[in-house]
């Protein structure tokens, strides 16, 4: 594998630190989407090859629950406790442990301690594939441990929201596209609409209100869709975010706005646009969407496109009215990516306290790990060697 230099680039690392080029994983039907890059099995798979073959033991469907230290607040890690099909266990670390349960971004009561906007709206990138539950960080909190570097959560530094690529279902991020065919495609449940020319829609919020120009899609954007922007004094969380278009953009864009294509949870449509503000009945929007702010958005939307210029939100020319029966309302809510704030380390991958002093035996690596606001696997890769190396070095008891 290569680390590509993002010096330039939208990450802006001082030295190549981004995981670039891989080999390709050649098994495609242990793939769960369309996506035809391939590159991140190709890192996980040689891997785990490697360490199977060094005798490593992969226990599946066990579930860390808590770490076991000498007492509470002091001592030595001992092992963890775990489920393994409803069964107990307890798993005893001849090393050390190492945390790497990865992100927290779908424990909401969690990623809300950063950022209380964050509620239980958003998509999650990977989910419902995999989850970003943030285990690692509180059973590690439960033992004395600290997190660290909280503001690179927020201090937008990375890509730890995103605009949803694929509109009118639950799951859109841009790399993950899923086919009917998916093995999971029961969780799944709708592909999305894609290739959204952000010209066919607005975009709305809970209230029928616009909130920003529809082809942006840096953090302003995403602040505005969470419901705060400049000195707004709103941190409450935004809502569900849904694109409204008409009959016209179904045809330009050639969508078929039919399951398995949308998702009737997440996609409505009616023959005006006050019958498709009252149609929206979806769990996260908690209150009626008010059918005449919505009426006037649209018309507001196409004086503006008359007019050729969008003075509330300058969408440059708005191109498009939105005029022709039926109507629809399709789910565009952001989606939250990286966690880029975790347990306190030292260089060797150590965990510490709120003391800054070491834990014996415990250490972390990947997206459980805060301090720097890093994307992506060349934190994990990097780290998780430190971290291995430093604990087959250590005698068992620092
Ligand atoms: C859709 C998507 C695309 C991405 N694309 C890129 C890219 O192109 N380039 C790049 O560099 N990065 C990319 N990333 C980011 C990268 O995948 C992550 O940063 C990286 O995988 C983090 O590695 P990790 O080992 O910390 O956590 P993970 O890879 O998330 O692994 C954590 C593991 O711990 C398990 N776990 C969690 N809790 C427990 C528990 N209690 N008990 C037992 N096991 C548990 C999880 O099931 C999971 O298997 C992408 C991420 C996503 C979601």
């Amino acid at each position: 594998m290569q680390f590509t230099d993002e010096a330039t680039g939208p990450g802006a690392a001082s030295t190549v630190r981004r995981q670039g080029t891989a080999v390709q994983w050649p098994i495609k039907s242990e793939i769960m989407t369309s996506e035809p890059s391939r590159r991140g099995s190709g890192i996980v798979r040689a891997l785990e090859k490697a360490a199977r073959a060094k005798g490593a033991k992969i226990l599946l469907k066990h579930k860390m629950t808590s770490i076991v230290r000498e007492n509470p607040g002091s001592g030595r890690v001992l092992g963890i406790t775990a489920t393994a099909e409803g069964r107990a266990v307890r798993i005893e670390a001849k090393k050390g442990v190492l945390l790497a349960t990865g992100g927290h971004t779908s424990n909401v009561a969690f990623r809300r301690m950063f950022d209380p906007r964050l509620t239980e709206e958003y998509q999650v990138a990977g989910e419902p594939y995999s989850r970003q539950p943030g285990d690692g960080e509180l059973a590690a909190m439960a033992i004395g441990a600290v997190l660290w570097g909280t503001a690179s959560q927020t201090v937008e530094a990375g890509a730890w929201l995103n605009k949803t690529a694929y509109i009118g279902c639950r799951w859109g991020y841009s790399s993950l596209h899923w086919p009917a065919d998916s093995p999971i495609f029961d969780r799944i449940k709708a592909t999305g609409l894609a290739s959204v020319d952000w010209q066919n829609v607005i975009l709305v919020n809970q209230s029928g209100r616009r909130f920003y120009n529809e082809l942006a899609t840096g953090h302003d954007f995403l602040n505005a869709a969470l419901g705060y922007s400049g000195n707004s004094t709103r941190l409450n969380g935004g809502g569900p975010i849904w694109a409204i278009f008409d009959a016209d953009a179904i045809t330009r864009q050639k969508w078929d706005p039919r399951p398995p294509n949308v998702d009737p949870e997440y996609f409505f449509s009616a023959d005006t646009i006050q019958e498709l503000a009252r149609a929206i009945a979806n769990p996260y929007q908690t209150r009626p969407m008010p059918a005449a702010v919505l009426q006037d958005t649209v018309t507001r939307y196409n004086s503006f496109v008359d007019a050729g210029t969008d003075p509330d939100f300058k969408k440059p020319a708005p191109r498009y009215k939105i005029q022709k029966p039926p109507f629809y309302a399709s789910w565009s809510t952001p989606i939250l990516h990286d966690s880029l704030c975790g347990l306190r380390t030292n260089a060797r991958a150590q965990v510490l306290d709120m003391q800054g002093q070491v834990i014996p035996g415990l250490y972390c690596a990947g997206e459980s790990q805060g301090g720097f606001a890093q994307h992506g696997l060349g934190r994990a890769i990097v780290f998780g060697r430190i971290a291995g190396r430093e604990a087959a070095r250590s005698n068992g008891r620092t």
